[in-house]
């Protein structure tokens, strides 16, 4: 199983870098994890979402789920045809599973309607047509090709949960967005990669929900996580984010790795592309 980040940034794409999208790739599939500004355009120079077996939303703001429209109308795209155009390939691709925190279908679908295109409405259907939406609950399990994903709730703003993956040999956890909660604990326990947030350079006291370098530090020794990767940065300057990442070696004696756009870890074999 190998990650590739994709996008790293807390908030809005910034320095050339998206914000939050991850790719898994292994047991014959690939599962994008969130999709944040920047992140269609990212996914696009590796293939694009053809490949893709799912996708998987952590919750609803923007900087994780905001590149779902124009993946939506790339996957239509792919097989309207229009006049003078290039030829598309014969017969609609099955709609990618998009799995969503439950009650944000109906407001991506009204989102969707917000930009019509009267001469080929189809493409104002992204989320009918192009997905096959499955909304999930916390502790919802699913299976993609050969991985299996389990829904873990944290602490966030907006309902959030976590993702963990495993291919049956190695075992991947990402955050999405959350505070300190003992439910990091159970989303991370003996990972091979933990990718935590590291939004701050504090602990978060109050109820917007993220985690300092040293809070995720903390919660990859509880669980015994092998590896760290921390990500969702606030800021783009790399003095900051090696001051985060100290901050959370002086908490966890695994190694702990800064996400960059296009960071790529075989997972579980310490390999560096
Ligand atoms: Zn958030």
């Amino acid at each position: 199983m190998e990650l590739t980040v994709l996008g790293c940034c807390s908030g809005m794409p910034a320095g050339g870098e998206a914000s939050s999208g991850y790719l898994v790739r292994g047991g014959g599939t690939s599962v994008l994890l969130d999709c944040g500004p920047g992140i269609a355009t990212a996914l696009g120079a590796l293939g694009g979402p053809a490949p893709l077996g799912a996708v998987v939303i952590s919750h609803l703001h923007l900087d994780h789920c905001y590149d779902l429209l124009p993946l939506g109308k790339t996957l239509l795209t792919m097989v309207l045809d229009y006049p003078g155009g290039p030829p598309r390939a014969a017969g609609a691709p099955d709609p990618l599973p998009l799995y969503l925190p439950h009650g944000c279908a109906d407001l991506l679908r009204r989102w969707a309607a917000l930009f019509p295109v009267p001469t080929l409405p189809q493409l104002d259907r992204a989320f009918d047509l192009a997905f096959d939406v499955r909304e999930y609950r916390p502790g919802d399990t699913a299976r993609i090709g050969a991985l299996d994903l389990e829904l873990h709730e944290l602490r966030h703003g907006a309902p959030n949960c976590g993702t963990r993956i495993t291919d049956g040999a190695a075992t991947l956890a990402y955050t999405g967005d959350t505070g300190v909660t003992p439910a990091l604990e159970d989303l991370a326990r003996d990972v091979d990669l933990f990718v935590a947030e590291c939004s701050l350079d504090r602990t978060d006291t109050g109820p917007q929900g993220h985690l300092s370098g040293a809070d995720a530090g903390r919660a990859a020794t509880s669980a015994d996580a092998r590896e760290l990767l921390l990500t969702h940065w606030t800021s783009d300057d790399p003095a900051w984010r090696a001051a985060r990442r100290d901050d959370a070696r002086a908490v966890y004696g695994g190694p702990v790795h800064a996400a960059h756009a296009g960071w790529t870890d075989r997972v579980g074999a310490l390999t560096r592309l």
